[in-house]
């Protein structure tokens, strides 16, 4: 059972898919859309988001959990291409006490700085 909507149209991440807010896009193929963090956090920081409508990592179910595995391949296709050797961070806030602000699935992906643990 999934009350997924493919397309949401107050969804600020699906108007970044369809194009109709602009953004600056680091990959993109038919099932995910990576593109960089408008307010960076690291020298590296992008989003990887999948092109239907998730609301979060709490919504992934026996639907749609390929979508997110094929998301942490183009993670690591990524991290190669980009030479994030050295290290680089995955994030997926959900709900709002984690601090999740957008409600569609995201990972953030951090490098290019040294980083600390636990995160705030
Ligand atoms: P969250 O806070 O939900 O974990 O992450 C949402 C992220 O989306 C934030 O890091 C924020 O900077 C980013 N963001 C919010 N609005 C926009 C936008 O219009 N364009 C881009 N490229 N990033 C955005
Ligand atoms: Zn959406």
């Amino acid at each position: 059972m999934s009350d997924i909507v493919k397309h949401d149209p107050d969804c600020l991440f699906c108007k970044i898919v369809s194009g109709e807010i602009p953004s600056s896009k680091v990959y993109e193929d038919e099932v995910c859309y990576a593109f960089k963090d408008i307010d960076p956090q690291a020298p590296v920081h992008f989003l990887v988001i999948p092109k239907e409508h998730i609301q979060s990592c709490a919504a992934v179910d026996g639907s749609n959990s390929a979508v997110v595995g094929h998301i942490f391949e183009v993670i690591a296709k990524l991290a190669a291409e980009l030479d994030l050797g050295d290290g680089f961070r995955v994030v997926s806030n959900v709900g709002r006490q984690a601090g999740q602000s957008v409600p569609h699935l995201h990972f953030h992906v951090l490098s290019g700085r040294d980083m600390t643990w636990p995160p705030g």
